[in-house]
């Protein structure tokens, strides 16, 4: 039974729709310009899809997280690049969302809601990725304004963001505790995109390194108060990590999905390699390895829509995170060896998937941040089990 209601099933239909006729035959061509694919930013701005990320309030539809999860999923099937354009887009706005003024709402969300404005989210620095608390970029305050310095390094959107939610050091003694988030317009004087990265996978995505050279930045664009961006980076990685999640799960339901099809008519001795019982077995373990992902997905989204929130959230988050990015490298690299030779070259789209399928495991935190997560929140419940007395 569909967890959706007619309206949201009505909305997956036209995501299908679209992913089907549309993004499907750009996505080999993505791959390979290593452009940033401005048609489907377009296409997702006439069909409202940017929207789904968004309350009404704020100008989206207010359909909820599960609904935004299965888009990026469906999209991710067959581009992990477009699927990725939305994932940013919740990955930038949701300290916006969750910590935002009402005046910092009103100013931004409606033109993020739009896709008017995409965002970007930088916290990650040369020095410092796993270990956040350790970033460098400092913001000083100047009478209204804090003077940002320093650089940001592996920034999804860099450069064809307009919004982006930065963290700095307002205390550089002070460790995570020192840390402010603020909201950094693009065209500000003193910040620009130093460079982009050239890549392995989701080559249409930008990656990008910032630098902050005496940006000046009103007390009105800080998220929150002073010392707190440790927190709010976290709560915004608790909501958005599904997104990756998501996207994983989509490349590896896309690879699985592949693979089947392939199986079916490639024949060896005499009959379709689907026959053979260890192509059977891998096809198998595909299928069911995105079925337990999704298991874990739709979970989380389910609890963002019913209210949830704290541990009971990070650890969701974590393990959806962790399961559907491994789920996604360990399909993918099985739907190269069902396809063999043709696995291996452009002609197919399995090669990508299992380079686009990489990352997963490694950006919005790595999966061995992951299992650390779901096991520092197992060590704090407090559980009821028949070993408690052992
Ligand atoms: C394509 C791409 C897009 C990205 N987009 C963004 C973005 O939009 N915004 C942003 O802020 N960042 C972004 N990142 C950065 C990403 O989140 C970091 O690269 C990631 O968190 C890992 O940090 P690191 O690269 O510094 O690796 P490190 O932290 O140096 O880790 C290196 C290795 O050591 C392991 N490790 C580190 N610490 C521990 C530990 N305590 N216990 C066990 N193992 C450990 C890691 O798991 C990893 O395997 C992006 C990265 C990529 C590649």
């Amino acid at each position: 039974m569909s967890p959706l209601t007619d309206e949201q099933q009505e909305i997956l239909e036209l995501v299908r729709l679209l992913t089907r006729e549309k993004i499907k035959p750009r996505a080999a061509e993505i791959d390979a310009s290593h452009e940033f694919p401005w048609d489907i930013v377009e296409l997702y701005r006439e069909h409202g899809l940017f929207g789904l990320l968004f309350d009404e309030a704020d100008g989206g539809t207010g359909t909820g997280t599960l609904l935004a999860l299965m888009t990026i999923e469906e999209i991710s099937k067959v581009c992990a690049t477009s699927g990725l354009i939305l994932a940013v887009q919740e990955l930038g706005s949701l300290g916006l969302k969750l910590v935002g003024s009402e005046q910092q709402k009103a100013r931004f969300l409606p033109k993020l809601a739009s896709g008017e404005w995409l965002a970007a989210y930088a916290l990650t620095e040369a020095g410092s990725g796993s270990d956040s608390a350790a970033i460098r970029t400092t913001a000083r305050r100047d009478g209204d304004d804090y003077v940002i310095d320093g650089d940001k390094r592996f920034i999804s959107n860099a450069g064809v963001a307009s919004v982006y939610t930065v963290f700095a050091k307002t205390d550089p003694a002070a460790g995570h505790g020192g840390i402010t988030a603020f909201v950094i317009e693009a065209g500000t004087p003193g910040f620009e995109v130093a460079r982009l990265e050239p890549k392995m996978g989701i080559a249409g995505s930008t990656t990008g390194e910032l630098v902050f050279d005496g940006a000046r930045v009103p007390v009105a664009n800080r998220l929150g108060e002073e010392g707190e961006g440790f927190k709010i980076a976290m709560r915004i990685l608790d909501r958005s990590r599904p997104g990756v999640a998501a996207q994983a799960l989509g490349i590896a339901q896309g690879a699985t999905d592949c693979a089947l099809e392939y199986a079916r008519t490639r024949e060896t001795m005499g009959q379709p390699i689907a026959q053979h019982q260890l192509i059977a077995g891998k096809l198998a373990d595909m299928e069911t390895g995105c079925a337990a992902a999704r298991g874990l997905l739709y979970h989380f989204g389910a609890l963002v829509d019913s209210g949830a929130g704290g541990a009971e959230l990070t650890k969701a988050s974590a393990m959806a995170k962790l399961f559907c990015s491994d789920v996604a490298m360990a399909v993918t690299t099985e739907a190269v060896q069902v396809l063999g030779g043709y696995g291996y070259i452009t002609e197919y789209p399995v090669e990508r998937m299992m380079r686009d399928a990489k990352v997963t495991q490694i950006y919005e935190g790595t999966n061995e941040i992951q299992r650390l997560v779901v096991a520092r929140e197992m060590l704090r419940e407090t559980r009821v089990t028949p070993w408690a007395a052992m």
